[in-house]
């Protein structure tokens, strides 16, 4: 007999740990509401990914290996990978997540297509678990109510996920990001073979940045800000079209899409035998708004982490035993976080520092560095001259554009 668990979701967060557990010989039961699921998303992987999440490379749709930084004032500096094998990978989401879900079933997980809305949460902390869900393999939209019991559930269900409800983990505060998929003509189109382009200003984003990116046959447009602005989304969404008006005419809108990106982890990530992971805990990163990565990572984590302490699904875990999962992830990725938190504090607090900031990134050194941590996920530290060499540089950006200034 194993434990049995749950983990509902399957993006790259729940799929990822799915397959974990499915291999390690568990009881694997994979929620999804939705198998056809395109997450509004910019679909951008770090290099890393592929290798260590075994990624044909029919799920890439594009290998950008240039970056194109956009000042407020229009100033661009373009930024390129060194390394012909060096790329970042560029996806549909409802190809990734697909391919990962397929390979979780594949694995051994029992995929259940069904919108889980209630749990009921017992007393004794070795009762199990009963989840109530809509079963819409047989019941269609409105799907048939049916409920199982589990050991341990695995909130694997995005930025408003309802297990994180159900547990009390706690709110987080969260930017509403919007998309834009637009089919561009021929000549437009092949002008972002391998280029992706961000810009900042407040024109396009009072907290983040904007982004053009490369897909299979169009490119994603789009803008993020914090909730409380999201009234001006729509402006906001305006101003990268107008900035970037001349790159997209003749552009045909395909796909309208927007969602909640947390900003930070919620209060309780595991209570009891339940873990949050992916977006549903709140590991997207400042500054560049990445979460897949993190989502497929956080997922796989925290199933090692309950195969291991479970002595491979024979004994049903403790709460002390699954938050080891988050003391690996905050010890691995805590840095990471904070790091990318200043830099938004610092770089994105006005026009004058983003100006700084994309002068900044002319810089070769500070390029190898920001792509080196991107793609691969190690911050490895540059040598003490080439650190000294950034930080001058950094503070003489900031101050030549009187970003100092209080
Ligand atoms: C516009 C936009 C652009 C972005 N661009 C990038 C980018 O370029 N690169 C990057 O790394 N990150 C990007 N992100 C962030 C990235 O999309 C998320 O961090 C990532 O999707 C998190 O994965 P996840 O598996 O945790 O959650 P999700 O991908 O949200 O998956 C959750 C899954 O759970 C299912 N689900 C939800 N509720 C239930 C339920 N009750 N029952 C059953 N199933 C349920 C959903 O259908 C979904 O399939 C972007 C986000 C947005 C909004």
């Amino acid at each position: 007999m194993t434990i049995r668990v749950a983990v509902v979701g399957s993006g790259p967060a729940g799929s990822s740990a799915a397959e974990t557990l499915a291999r390690a010989g568990i009881e694997t039961y994979l929620f999804e509401r939705k198998l056809d699921n395109a997450k509004p998303c910019g679909g951008a992987i770090p290099l890393c990914m592929v290798s260590e999440f075994d990624l044909p490379l029919s799920i890439i749709d594009r290998r950008v290996r240039k970056m194109k930084m956009i000042s407020p004032s229009n100033r661009e500096v373009d930024i390129y990978l060194e390394k012909e094998e060096e790329y970042i990978g560029m996806c549909r989401r409802e190809v990734l997540d697909g391919y990962l879900r397929n390979r979780a079933a594949k694995s051994g997980a029992h995929l259940i297509n069904a919108t889980v809305h209630k749990l009921d949460i017992p007393k004794n902390s070795t009762e199990p678990y009963t989840i109530y869900y809509a079963d819409h393999s047989e019941g269609g939209a409105q799907g048939i109510a049916k409920t199982i019991k589990v050991d341990v559930i695995i909130g694997a269900d995005g930025a408003n996920s309802r297990v994180a409800k159900e547990m009390e983990a706690g709110d987080y505060n969260y930017a509403i990001a919007f998309q834009e998929r637009i089919r561009l003509p021929a000549d437009k189109m092949s002008y972002y073979n391998d280029l992706a382009e961000m810009y900042v200003g407040n024109d396009v984003s009072t907290d983040f940045y904007a982004w053009i990116f490369p897909k299979y046959d169009h490119v994603a447009v789009g803008t993020g800000t914090m909730h409380v602005n999201k009234a001006s989304i729509k402006q906001l969404q305006a101003g990268i079209r107008a900035r970037a008006v001349e790159k997209l005419a003749g552009g045909e809108i395909i796909k309208v899409e927007a969602h909640p990106i947390p900003e930070h982890p919620r209060p309780r990530r595991v209570v009891g035998r339940i873990a949050l992971v992916g977006d549903a805990a709140g590991y997207v990163t400042k500054s560049s708004g990445e979460g897949i990565y993190f989502a497929a990572k956080s997922g796989r984590m925290c199933a090692e982490t309950i195969v291991e302490v479970s002595n491979g699904g024979t004994r049903i875990p403790t709460e002390d035993q699954l938050k080891i999962y988050l003391k690996r992830w905050d010890q691995k990725y805590g840095l990471t976080y904070k790091v990318l938190d200043l830099l938004q504090t610092i770089f994105y607090r006005s026009d004058a520092t983003r100006e700084a900031f994309v002068e900044m990134c002319a810089d070769r050194d500070v390029q190898r560095l920001t792509f080196d941590s991107y793609l691969y996920k190690t911050v490895v530290p540059a040598n003490p001259i080439t650190q000294l060499k950034i930080t001058a540089k950094t503070i003489g950006s900031l101050l030549r554009g009187h970003a100092l200034a209080p």
